[in-house]
């Protein structure tokens, strides 16, 4: 990597780019503030910039493809950036990136929290090297290790919502998913560090915190606390008004912390919950920790808690056990017994070294038709879900993004909101008729 001899740190640009999940997304602002705080410049990620860090994902093949072709992007646009490569894909193939022109090094996740001290370190190299090279430490070039410690994370930067790093890592064995490799095990940092961060969050003046993790409430395992003593910690904190999850385990939802969420606290009648599929073959196949009466049973437990709840639900299509047979019933499952607000929908995609990797494969046709036949029920779930709150009256966090002079927002149950774009709305929590 050239750079300039004479080279003054305060006086290089940094930009990021964050491939995945919201877990990433926290992980990249960390690390944006942390070069921002030792004097660096930030840009965008399509601005030319001395160095380049690239947070990866590995959750689909199609994930992999867009990580190398981001690199590759940016290498062309700016032969003579420096590239750090971080995140899931890094820490699983760190092989295949080293590989991509202009890829200066590839930091796996057990080192992501010294990300900055390497990168600065190759700077300080390049200063002093004669031949104006950055110097990568031998041990990062393959610096991939089992991943172990926690690293705190938050973002901060939009003021109306923050996502908050609460857990990482997990330690089930879905037979699709290659998390626990890239991830490491269910770890978490205390429920007191936590709740600091939460007010420091709020100082910058952020209303929404989504708490964000792998295999969220496994929280606590590891350290003898509960997730439902994080979750009132949180609640205390002055500031922040509304709090999401970002996505829980079934099977990890009880009825004592539904019954506390429901009880006047800051928490939004949101939830998203991997259900994966709705046939009881296929979860057995997926080795996933609940079966369809069970899933059944906690959305009608919260539902009669908690009343209109809106529910994303996350579903795979596609799966190696699943027949056009399956298929039908768990079609039939989401639509008639889980009747949930809104579907994610994967096409299930092979991952190397998971066992369904090893399973006999559904076509990619059949895999396309059904994603789309759960989009278009996706869709009408949607539509019905926030038909009902037509001309209610809705407490919505509105959002500093301008488009076409409109802004959006959320109610606290995840309805969508446009209204036009009105400064003194920002951030502020508005009660309007939808
Ligand atoms: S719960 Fe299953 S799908 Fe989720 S991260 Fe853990 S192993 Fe992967």
């Amino acid at each position: 990597m050239i750079l300039h001899n004479n080279f003054e740190k305060r006086r290089v640009r940094v930009a990021f780019v964050t491939l995945g999940c919201k877990l990433n997304f926290s992980e990249t602002s960390t690390l944006a503030r942390q070069f921002e705080a030792a004097g660096y410049d930030r840009v965008d990620d399509g601005d030319v910039a001395d160095v380049y860090v690239v947070n990866t994902c590995s959750v689909t093949e199609h994930a992999d493809k867009k990580c190398r072709q981001t690199i590759r992007k940016l290498h062309k646009e700016n032969p003579s950036a420096l590239i750090a490569v971080t995140g899931c894909y890094a820490q699983l193939k760190p092989g295949d990136i080293e590989k991509i022109d202009g890829v200066a090094v590839v930091i796996g996740a057990e080192k992501k929290g010294d990300l900055f001290s390497i990168v600065d370190g190759m700077f300080a190299s390049s200063a002093e090297s004669p031949s104006g090279k950055a110097v990568c430490p031998a041990e990062y070039h393959c610096g991939i290790e089992d991943v172990k410690t926690f690293f705190p994370a938050y973002s901060c930067g939009e003021r109306t919502r923050s996502f908050l790093k609460v857990q990482d890592g997990c330690d089930y064995c879905c037979t699709y998913c290659t998390i626990p490799l890239a991830r490491g095990g269910s770890r978490n940092p205390s429920v007191a560090s936590l709740a600091a961060e939460a007010h420091d969050i709020a100082g910058s003046g952020v209303k929404e915190i989504v708490i964000t993790g792998v295999n969220i409430a496994e929280f606590g395992r590891s350290s003898g606390e509960s997730f439902l003593d994080l979750l009132k910690a949180l609640n205390d904190v002055d500031g922040i008004e509304r709090y999401r999850i970002s996505s829980i385990e079934p099977n990890l939802l009880k009825e004592d912390m539904i019954r506390w969420m429901a009880g006047g606290t800051k928490f939004q009648k949101h939830f998203h919950i991997p259900l994966q599929c709705g046939s009881d073959a296929v979860l057995a196949a997926m080795k996933r920790r609940y079966n369809t009466r069970m899933f059944a049973d906690k959305i009608s437990m919260i539902r009669s808690i908690w009343g209109d709840v809106f529910f994303g639900i996350d579903v795979i299509a596609g799966f190696p056990a699943e027949t056009d047979e399956e298929f039908c019933k768990s079609y039939d499952f989401i639509k008639n017994t889980i009747h949930p607000a809104f579907l994610h929908v994967f096409p299930y995609s092979m991952r190397a070294n998971t066992p369904a990797a090893l399973m006999p494969q559904v076509n990619d046709t059949v895999k396309t038709r059904r994603v789309e036949k759960l989009m278009a029920l996706s869709d009408r779930l949607h539509a019905e879900y926030c038909g009902r709150y037509a001309g209610t009256r809705q407490k919505v966090l509105f959002e500093s993004a301008c488009k076409n002079g409109m802004m959006e927002g959320y109610t606290g149950n995840y309805i969508r909101v446009e209204r036009p774009y009105d400064a003194s709305c920002v951030g502020r929590i508005v009660e309007i008729t939808l």
